[in-house]
Formats: C-alpha cells, sequence, structure tokens
C-alpha cells in the first residue's frame, strides 16, 4: 500500500475539474528533462484511458531526442515552434495542468498566455515554494519527481487500474531522470513499490534507461572528453568544481539539445568534490546548471548569484554576462559562500 501523500480534498477538487472539463492543457518548464516529458505524457495518458479526447501537450521550447521515444512525443506542441496554435489551446481550456515547475517565469515567453487563460489551473509539482498561480496547488517537494507524484495522483483518484503500459513507460522515464537513475533522492523504499506496479503495467525499465542514457552522439562523447581534459577547473580547498562552455566551443563538437546533458554530474565523481557548476553559453545568456551531494544547498547557492533555484542538490539559474564575467561571480560566491562549512 502506498501512503496517500496528497491531501483528500484536492484530490476531490481535481477530480471535480476533470470530471467537467473538456479541453486539457498540460504544460512544463523551459528546456523540459524527462520529468517534465515523462509526468506530462504520463498524465497525457491517463486522461486519455479517463476518457477524455482533447489534451494539449504544451512545452516552451524543444527538447533533447534521448526523450523522443516515449509514447506520444509528436503531439507534444513546441510553443517556440508554433506559438500561436500554442497560445489558442491555452486561452481555450478549460483545465490547465502546470507540471514539474513552481513558478511562472520557469514556461519564459509561455507565461503572459498561462496567466491570462481563464480556465482552471491545476500545479501539480515538487519543487520548494510553489507560486500563487494555479487554482489548485498539490506541491510535494518531498517526493523526488513529478512523474512518481502523477503516479500518487492517479491511484488516489482511484484509478490505478486505467494506468496503461504507455502511461507507466513514461511515468518511469521521469522518475528514472529526475533521480539519476536512483542514484541520488532515491533513498525512499516507496520509491521501489511503485516501480514495482510499473513493472507488473508491462514497462521494459532496462529499454527505457538504454533509450535516456545509450543514444547518444560520437560528437556529444568527444564534448565529454574535451571538457573532462581541457575545461573542468577545480578548487580542492572549496571542495568545487567549474566547467564552461562557449558557443564556440558548442560549435566545434556539432551541439544538438541535450547532448550536454549530466556533464555537470562527471566532477562529483572526484573524491572530495561536493559542489560542481557548469556554466553554458546560450544565445540570450549563459546557463548555470548546479549539482552537490551531502548538505551543501545548492539552490540557494543560485538563488543568490545566478537567479535561479531548485533542489538542494540540483539546482539552476541564469547570468546575463559573458563567461569570464559568471566566472568572476561564481568564485566571489565561493569565497563568500563556503560550502565546506555547514550554511544553514
Ligand atoms: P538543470 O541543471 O538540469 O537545468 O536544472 C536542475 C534543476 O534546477 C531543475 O530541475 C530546476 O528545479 C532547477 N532550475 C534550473 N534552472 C532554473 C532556473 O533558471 N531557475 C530556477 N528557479 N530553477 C532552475
Ligand atoms: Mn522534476
Amino acid at each position: 500500500m502506498i501512503t496517500k501523500v496528497i491531501q483528500e480534498d484536492h484530490i476531490q477538487k481535481a477530480k471535480q475539474y476533470i470530471n467537467k472539463g473538456d479541453k486539457f492543457v498540460i504544460i512544463s518548464h523551459v528546456s523540459p528533462d524527462g520529468d517534465a516529458i515523462g509526468s506530462s505524457l504520463g498524465l497525457y495518458h491517463f486522461l486519455s484511458a479517463y476518457g477524455k479526447d482533447n489534451i494539449s501537450v504544451i512545452v516552451p521550447t524543444d527538447f533533447p531526442s534521448f526523450l523522443k521515444w516515449m509514447p506520444n512525443t509528436k503531439d507534444i506542441i513546441i510553443h517556440a515552434q508554433t506559438p500561436e496554435l500554442a497560445e489558442q489551446l491555452i486561452e481555450e481550456a478549460d483545465v490547465i495542468f502546470c507540471l514539474d515547475f513552481n513558478v511562472p517565469k520557469r514556461v519564459e515567453k509561455l507565461a503572459p498566455a498561462l496567466l491570462r487563460a481563464p480556465g482552471r489551473k491545476v500545479l501539480i509539482d515538487h519543487h520548494l515554494d510553489p507560486g500563487d498561480f494555479c487554482k489548485l496547488v498539490i506541491s510535494h517537494p518531498g517526493i523526488s519527481s513529478t512523474s512518481e507524484l502523477i503516479f500518487r495522483f492517479i491511484c488516489q483518484l482511484g484509478e490505478y487500474e486505467l494506468i496503461t503500459r504507455d502511461a507507466a513507460t513514461c511515468i518511469y522515464a521521469g522518475m528514472m531522470t529526475d533521480t539519476g537513475a536512483f542514484t541520488y533522492n532515491s533513498n525512499k523504499p516507496e520509491i521501489y513499490t511503485i516501480i514495482g506496479e510499473l513493472i507488473k503495467k508491462g514497462i521494459d525499465k532496462d529499454a527505457i534507461y538504454r533509450h535516456v542514457n545509450q543514444t547518444y552522439s560520437e560528437s556529444r562523447l568527444r564534448l565529454m572528453g574535451y571538457i573532462v581534459y581541457e575545461k573542468m577547473k577545480t578548487y580542492a580547498d572549496k571542495q568545487a568544481s567549474l566547467i564552461t562552455l562557449s558557443l564556440d566551443e558548442l560549435n566545434q563538437f556539432q551541439y544538438k539539445t541535450g547532448d550536454t546533458e549530466g556533464f555537470v554530474n562527471l566532477p562529483l565523481s572526484i573524491e572530495g568534490i561536493a559542489f560542481s557548476v557548469f556554466l553554458k553559453q546560450d544565445k540570450e545568456y549563459i546557463k548555470i546548471s548546479l549539482r552537490s551531494v551531502g548538505d551543501f544547498p545548492c539552490n540557494l547557492f543560485a538563488a543568490k548569484y545566478f537567479n535561479g533555484g531548485g533542489h538542494k542538490n540540483a539546482s539552476g539559474g541564469e547570468f546575463h554576462g559573458t563567461i569570464e564575467e559568471a566566472i568572476a561571480v561564481f568564485e566571489q560566491g565561493l569565497a563568500e559562500f563556503n560550502p565546506t562549512l555547514p550554511l544553514i
């Protein structure tokens, strides 16, 4: 038996919205990751099985090809490619599910359309500090992925039977990617009870792992070698590490969306490194990824220096300026915000 973590009145309210609604939109965050896509498609497959036939999954920007094997990814609407269609669907939706993000800023250019839409908004998310932009807020930062929350949500609706193999596949993919294939944030026994249930639904967990982690290009592996050999700087006294990549360097390795996935974790394999930061230049700004092991709260570091946030051990942010300036901010942060000391 899985603990009912979602409040019963929230479940009843959501059930009412689902039963009354005809047109559904499911939205997730910019640069969607496995949990964003997995939870969105998991809910999509459930709503289809529940008998709804007007459901659109919308994301602000494109996502990596190692996520495009999930059932029905080809139906996902990408706002950056078809803004008018995406905005019209949001405007006309009866119910808008907001998955795997906590504040409108995380959907970037979709935020205005989301905020002005008249439909009932339901947040289902596991990030800290949910914003006040949804009518119903199902927020559980203690749960390691939004996909796991979607599984729990469907079960609490009493609809476990309607979880199809396709839904289970997407849910598992999201649970797996947000825990680094169950290597962090994944020590709660119920995670494995849920995995057992998903396997009973017919998923092939080994194939899902291969789809996500073993289908990269040759140039991506060479880029990984380059960053480790040439670009990784360590700050042993601070137990920290920094990797930077410029647009020129990315182009040199025929960079495609998703190619740098997981790079930020590499320095954490070094004994004594507990905090890793990766700065990647984008067209409009520098994207920052931060990871830590143990108690170091990289979300606080991200919030203080890079206008970001996220989870204690996995956060992100952005910086407007040059790479050199971003490095200076990082180093200043390291000096002030000593990760070797207990911080809070
Ligand atoms: P990633 O490094 O994979 O892009 O992001 C890791 C986590 O950090 C995400 O799951 C999300 O919680 C958070 N995150 C990433 N980028 C941002 C950002 O710009 N702002 C905030 N608040 N959180 C972010
Ligand atoms: Mn997530």
